[in-house]
């Protein structure tokens, strides 16, 4: 008893969004201290592997690494693509952001909150738990990443009345529409941000014979994407190699040849709205027609597509703040609670022992 009141007292809380695009971790009390690029940088040996970087530091070797190294995202793929990698990634990040927290707080091994797509099963459930254990995890507990983030947002999940939040992140696409503090409805779909760069890229070398990584794709996507016509369309010189001269070249490109060619995606994102909304039990629909719909994750922040989205539902659309930080502050929200919880509940405990 004394120990476990001990090791409330000293250990860490922390909630981790174990994104395909980027891990952020909350620390109780302390915020986001972690909030970067899911990526491993791995030296290939003759039968071993060896973690050169990660975070940060391996994004940048994206696309740029030697032979021997190859940079890695292991969650890229749906959910862990990659076991090792993810644990070594995991032990990285929660060693790092305990490190940054006053020295007595670290005694204990901290209790851990990760956030995991809904449609996760049973085999990845386990493998995310072990992985945390072994990476120096005490409790572990799930949340569903939709919650998280419609908590995050500040969206009523516990009111008797349905709320949708659609998540746009790197490999996924999460939407949800909660009520009473549950998912009555979702869809997880591998379409998403990664997918956007992927249709940049097939269009570049298609009609431009140019050859580009990755990394520009998201760039472009960035600098002059967009779902919706805009009043003055950007144009942005984007470098790569050309494909049949095999050497460097520069080509110029409009916000509405990359609008056209996001389409297909967006299209995608837009028809598992559609569907979630379809199979929402009637009175919940009617929340939404009041409520609206609220964006979160990375792709909320490309241009217009609230716009687009509430044109094609004929529902109101909105962005959150910080939509890239919605599932490691709802983390964050529920690490708050599932104390005052534990301290509600040692009340009520203590309460009946006098009673008695
Ligand atoms: P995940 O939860 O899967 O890690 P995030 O919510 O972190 O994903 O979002 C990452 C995605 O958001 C990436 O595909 C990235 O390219 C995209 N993104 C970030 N900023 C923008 C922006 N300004 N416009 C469009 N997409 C963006
Ligand atoms: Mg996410």
């Amino acid at each position: 008893m004394l120990y476990q009141k001990l090791a409330k007292f000293f250990a860490t809380d922390i909630g981790i969004d174990l994104g395909t695009a980027n891990c952020l971790v909350y620390v109780r009390d302390h915020g986001i201290l972690i909030n970067e690029p899911s990526v491993v940088a791995v030296a290939e040996g003759d039968n071993k592997r060896e973690v050169v970087a990660v975070g940060e530091e391996a994004k940048r070797m994206l696309g740029r690494t030697p032979g021997h190294i190859k940079a890695i995202r292991p969650m890229k793929d749906g959910v862990i693509a990659d076991f090792d990698i993810t644990e070594e990634m995991l032990r990285y990040f929660i060693q790092k952001a305990i490190k940054k927290v006053p020295a007595r707080r670290r005694f204990l091994h901290p209790r851990v909150l990760i956030a995991v797509p809904s449609g996760i099963t049973e085999v990845e459930t386990r493998a995310v738990k072990d992985s945390a254990q072994r990476a120096g995890a005490g409790e572990i507990y799930l949340i569903e990443e939709p919650m998280a983030a419609a908590i995050g947002v500040g969206l009523p999940v516990m009111e008797p009345s349905g709320s949708m939040i659609v998540d746009i992140g790197g490999g996924t696409t999460e939407v949800a529409v909660v009520s009473l503090s549950g998912i009555v409805e979702a869809r997880s779909l591998r379409v998403a941000g990664d997918q956007i760069d992927q249709c940049i890229v097939q269009h570049l070398k298609r009609a431009h014979n140019l050859l580009i990584g990755e990394r520009t794709a998201e760039q472009i996507k960035i600098r002059i994407g967009s779902a919706t016509p805009q009043n003055d369309e950007a144009t942005l010189e984007v470098k790569g190699r050309d494909l049949i001269s095999g050497l460097p070249k520069t080509i110029l490109i409009t916000g509405e040849e990359i609008r056209q060619t996001l389409q297909e995606p967006l299209t995608s994102i837009i028809e598992a709205i559609r569907s979630t909304l379809e199979h929402c039990p009637p009175e919940l629909a009617s929340d939404l027609i009041d409520r609206g719909i609220m964006l979160a994750g990375g792709g909320a922040l490309l241009r217009d597509i609230d716009k687009l989205i509430s044109e094609e539902t004929g529902l109101p659309v909105f962005v959150s703040d910080n939509p890239l930080q919605a599932v490691a502050n709802g983390t964050g929200v529920v690490l708050q609670e599932m104390d005052a919880m534990a301290k509600a509940l040692a009340a009520t405990s203590a309460a009946n022992k006098k009673r008695k």
